[in-house]
């Protein structure tokens, strides 16, 4: 059965790919990650989707635009100061624009679904130990049921360990940061963790 699966980048597709095969599916990637900055970590993170999808022989889908000033104007409205509270991760331990990042990606996903003949869409977003889980599946069942495709759900994170190794095996280029501007300051600001850390103790 033919699935349209999100990718937000070659290694977190390893293990869902698998995974959907096993269960009978051939799943179509579809990359759409307008929350990747800057443009060359974009590219490199396009360029391991083209490498994964040519080395497992799948289909894939682009959409080939880089999106920063469409993810900041979307964002804006969320995104505080240093000290402001999106900065600061809330006590469920996710930021507001991560929100919104979820549901642009996960909304372009059932739209593209809807309008290419596909009845079921996923996300490989579901293999990450690092993302609000549970808010994305609310998000991806809203969109399902708007565009009147189904959302395969599955919890991909079971295979956490095995994906890695897969993405090593096949020589992918591996991130270390989520993907926004933000998160790439959040990964490596000591200035930003010690701001975080003073706040924490305040609060
Ligand atoms: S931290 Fe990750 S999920 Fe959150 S907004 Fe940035 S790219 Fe999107």
């Amino acid at each position: 059965m033919k699935i349209l699966m999100h990718m937000c980048c070659g290694p977190c597709s390893c293990y869902p790919l698998k995974k959907l095969r096993a269960e009978g599916f051939e799943p179509t990637g579809f990359f759409f990650n307008p929350n990747i900055h800057p443009y060359q970590e974009w590219r490199k993170r396009l360029g391991a989707a083209r490498d994964f999808a040519e080395k497992v022989q799948m289909d894939l889908q682009v959409v080939n635009h880089y999106g920063l000033r469409e993810f900041l104007t979307k964002t804006a409205a969320v995104v505080e100061g240093i000290d402001g509270e999106d900065t600061v991760k809330f006590s469920d331990g996710y930021h507001n624009r991560c929100k919104i990042c979820y549901a642009w990606r996960l909304g372009e996903t059932a739209k593209f679904a809807a309008e290419n003949n596909f009845e079921v869409f996923t996300s490989t977003l579901f293999y990450s130990i690092h993302q609000n889980h549970d808010l994305m599946k609310k998000i991806a069942e809203n969109f399902a049921k708007s565009f009147g495709v189904k959302f395969f759900y599955e919890d991909f994170r079971a295979g956490w360990q095995e994906g890695i190794d897969i993405s090593l095996e096949l020589g992918l280029y591996r991130q270390n940061y989520c993907g926004c501007i933000f998160s790439e300051e959040e990964r490596f600001s000591k200035d930003l963790k010690k701001i975080r850390k003073a706040l924490k103790a305040k609060s």
